[in-house]
């Protein structure tokens, strides 16, 4: 069997920074992907990476406080101070790798401004910052021989009273199955964001991590909050940076308004993502739109800076829609990006309590998008959660391998649990009956999370949503893999991708229903005010018994920051 000390499941930003922690220290560490690691979704990362320098003047408090505010104070504080706190060296221990950051005129490392911050603390590569660091980590990955599984599809967390010992992981190119031990297992496995259609994330973001730790018995925690980025383009939703308003561009409507004035005077474009979503939508739905959309001008920027800012976003727009943002505005509207909730970890990526206030998954440990501290509470700002990957990608690794040299391997039988594994595997490949095809599947749950659980909610509409995922479980177990064969069976893994995605629907509209108020990303029509009497306090959800889901609370962690009323 294979065996390691610390196994990272993901090579994104996250998945990259665990393994290169665990590997400096001298551990037996491996790291598996379902993609070529430098294919991870964090390669499309493009606005940039917050941190506050003190020598520039800006201090880790006021981001933390940004970063507290940006959350409608739902964010645990003392998760944001740690993070904001260890920005500065994590930063710079990037720029020591190599990333070539962009640089101001005097050379030192540039920033540009990024919404519902007062300081610009964005540090950036161009447009495409995410492919920088990425490729940088990957080097040292190589560089310290770290054994890879490029290609290899985890299915399962193999665990034995509430203890992971590993998992079981598809080989893609043969199609054979295996188990994997493991003392310590990092889930790094990214967001979610195909649950919705449209939506800014890679095909690959299906929330596999997420559901494969909530089948194991860890809670998800915040899943109701889910982010609708304010700039994404008309039909394919693919993402604009931020990064464009960051520079100055800004939104209009079908009246050439600068619309973002009555909705956030001081903030304007950069207020935070939540807010610039919710206007759009309302001047969409008042009659305010072009087509369903309203438009981002870059022409005021100038030629030169978008060339050299802005040239990826350049590019999609004008193979995308055709327009060249240098002489047009460009149609955009909100869509999914990101999700806040996730599988609840601590500081230190434990996805269970060692005080026991909750219970978990010991010897599981989360970092990334897959992941909630919770350092992005109802809404994550802009370019925090770069930050957020490689924050505690590090410190999840380190406390693996504490975790590793203090506790010896689970013993669990290989044949049981790859022999289980195949047997559901091979019952999918057996369907032959009536039953729909995954992409059918995929897009009908996709399209109803997108009406029932947008930028502006109700209960009816997230109770319609429900249903239909609820139906749609049912439908799963018919779905038809039309691909019989072994190597590279990637119809197959589409529906194992499904079946991931269905359980995350379902949590993310159970969990928007059970909030009744309105908070950050989560905006009810029939709840429409904050409620701090009764919801500073985090829903965690667990799966089962049965098909039931079982619901906890956990209180917000405030340090310093009482909440307030939030006004850009
Ligand atoms: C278009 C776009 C632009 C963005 N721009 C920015 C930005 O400028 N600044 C910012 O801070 N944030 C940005 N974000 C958000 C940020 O990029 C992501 O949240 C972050 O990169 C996620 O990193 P991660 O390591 O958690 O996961 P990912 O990079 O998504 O990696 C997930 C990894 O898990 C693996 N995996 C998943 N499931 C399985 C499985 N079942 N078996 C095996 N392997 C599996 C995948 O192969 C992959 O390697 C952007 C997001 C998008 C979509």
């Amino acid at each position: 069997m294979y065996s390691h000390d610390v196994l990272v499941l993901g090579a994104g930003l996250a998945g990259m920074r665990a393994a290169l922690e665990a590997a400096r220290s001298g551990a037996n560490v491996a790291m598996l992907s379902k993609v070529y690691p430098v294919r991870s979704h964090s390669n499309a990362a493009q606005g940039g990476i917050n941190a506050a320098l003190t020598d520039r003047g800006d201090d880790w408090h006021e981001h933390a406080y940004d970063t507290v505010k940006g959350s409608d104070f739902l964010g645990d504080q003392d998760a944001i101070e740690v993070m904001c706190r260890e920005a500065g060296q994590e930063l710079i221990n990037l720029e020591h790798m190599g990333v070539i950051f962009n640089r101001d005129d005097e050379g030192r490392l540039g920033t540009r401004a990024f919404g519902g911050q007062r300081r610009a603390r964005t540090f950036f590569v161009a447009d495409i910052t995410g492919q920088a660091i990425l490729h940088v980590m990957y080097e040292q990955i190589l560089k310290y021989n770290v054994r890879v599984y490029d290609e290899w599809y985890a299915t399962t967390l193999i665990t034995d009273h509430g203890r992971c010992g590993g998992v079981v992981a598809m080989e893609m190119r043969t199609g054979e199955v295996h188990a994997i031990r493991a003392k310590a297992t990092i889930l790094a496995t990214g967001g979610l964001g195909r649950v919705f259609e449209p939506s800014t994330n890679a095909l690959i973001c299906t929330g596999d991590g997420m559901a494969l730790a909530y089948r194991a018995g860890a809670p998800l925690m915040d899943m109701e909050m889910v982010q609708y980025h304010p700039t994404t383009l008309k039909g394919s939703g693919v993402l604009l940076s931020e990064g464009a308003r960051g520079e100055g561009a800004y939104l209009i409507n079908s009246r050439g308004e600068r619309f973002m004035e009555r909705y956030a005077p001081n903030m304007m474009e950069l207020a935070s993502r939540d807010v610039v979503s919710r206007a759009e939508i309302t001047e969409i739905n008042e009659g305010n739109d072009i087509d369903g959309c309203v438009l981002l001008d870059c022409r005021h920027l100038g030629r030169a800076k978008i060339m050299e800012r802005l040239m990826y976003i350049h590019e999609v727009a004008m193979d995308l829609v055709g327009v060249d943002i240098t002489k047009d505005p460009v149609p955009i509207r909100p869509g999914v990006h990101y999700q806040m909730g996730g599988i609840k970890t601590d500081v230190d990526g434990r996805c269970w309590d060692p005080a026991g206030n909750w219970k978990g998954v010991e010897g599981l440990f989360a970092a990334g998008e897959t992941a909630c501290v919770s350092v992005h509470g109802g809404n994550r700002l802009g370019a925090n959660s770069l930050l957020d990957t490689v924050i505690f990608g590090r410190r999840s690794a380190e406390a693996a391998m504490d975790f590793a040299g203090a506790n010896g391997h689970l013993e669990f039988s290989e044949d049981t649990w790859v022999g289980g594994e195949k047997a559901s595997m091979q019952a999918l490949l057996d369907n032959n009956g009536g039953g729909d095809l995954v992409a059918k599947l995929r897009l009908d749950m996709a399209t109803a999370m997108d009406e029932g659980l947008g930028v502006y909610r109700t209960e009816e509409g997230m109770q319609q949503a429900l249903n239909a995922v609820r139906g749609m479980k049912g439908r799963f177990k018919d779905v038809i893999v039309q691909d019989k064969g072994k190597a590279f069976n990637t119809n197959l893994i589409f529906a194992l991708e499904l079946g991931c995605m269905l359980d995350c629907a379902e949590a993310i509209a159970v969990g928007g229903i059970e909030r009744k108020e309105s908070r950050g990303a989560h905006s009810r029509l029939d709840y429409a005010a904050r409620d701090d009497e009764n919801w500073l306090k985090h829903i965690l959800l667990y799966q089962g018994p049965g098909d039931q889901i079982t619901k906890e609370y956990v209180p917000i962690v405030i340090t310093q920051w009482q909440p307030e009323e939030r006004k850009y």
